[in-house]
């Protein structure tokens, strides 16, 4: 079962996060501000209920996790987001991320592959409370071609190399985050789309997501 409320006591843990994710190098006020206000216990059981607020990845069905904190607010600080952009996720997973993107002001078009936790994002009443997510089941690869451009991808799974199709559906001047690998371990990067068409790259630190695997399940 998923929890209702939220109190006081989570409100103070969630501002015990923010000040553990600032500590780890998160400056911008807008990440920190909208990891504040997301009531990050209601994305998992009513048994994890003081654990939520831990710096953790959890699991959360189907062999899949709701990203640490700390990751979340890494990428969402990287795509250097201004309100009303349009952001394509790959990895829906808990809608976790897609919730604190949405904070921030931004139009949300988060894809997920496994049907079990799409699905189970419908039944999810917080949600409601975000017209600005749209949920769409599918294989990220593809991205979501009627819907682009977008100013920024995100993507929220190990991806073995950059999908071709994810840079086609940028914006020119646009940006995709992803960690990129196919091992453990994968490196942080920062794409972004010039004017001519070409990519700029940057790296950033390692991490660990589960796989960005191809189809439908
Ligand atoms: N953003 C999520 C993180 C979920 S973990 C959160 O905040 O909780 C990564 C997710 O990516 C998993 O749910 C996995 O099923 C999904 N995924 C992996 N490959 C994918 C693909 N090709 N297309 C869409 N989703 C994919």
């Amino acid at each position: 079962m998923r929890p209702t409320e939220d109190h006081y006591r989570h409100k103070g843990l969630r501002k015990k996060l923010v000040q553990g994710i600032q500590s780890k190098g998160i400056s911008d006020e807008r990440v920190l501000d909208a990891i504040l206000e997301v009531p990050r216990h209601y994305f998992l059981d009513s048994a994890f209920d003081e654990l939520a607020y831990e710096d953790r990845a959890f699991p959360i069905g189907e062999g899949q996790t709701i990203s640490q904190p700390y990751t979340v607010a890494y990428q969402s600080q990287l795509l250097e987001l201004k309100p009303f952009m349009k952001v394509l996720e790959i990895g829906t997973g808990s809608a976790y991320q897609a919730v604190v993107l949405a904070e921030m002001g931004v139009q949300v078009y988060t894809i997920e592959r496994q049907k079990k936790l799409f699905e189970a994002n419908k039944k999810f009443d917080l949600l409601k409370k975000y017209p600005t997510i749209k949920f769409f089941y599918g294989d990220g690869y593809e991205g979501l071609p009627t819907y682009a451009p977008f100013d920024r991808v995100l993507i929220t799974a190990a991806a073995p190399e950059v999908p071709q199709k994810l840079i086609d559906q940028l914006k020119p001047g646009g940006m995709m985050v992803l960690p990129l690998g196919s091992g453990d371990i994968q490196q942080m990067m920062r794409l972004t789309k010039l004017e001519n068409g070409a990519l700029k790259e940057e790296v950033f630190d390692h991490f660990s997501f589960v796989p960005m695997i191809v189809g439908k399940k």
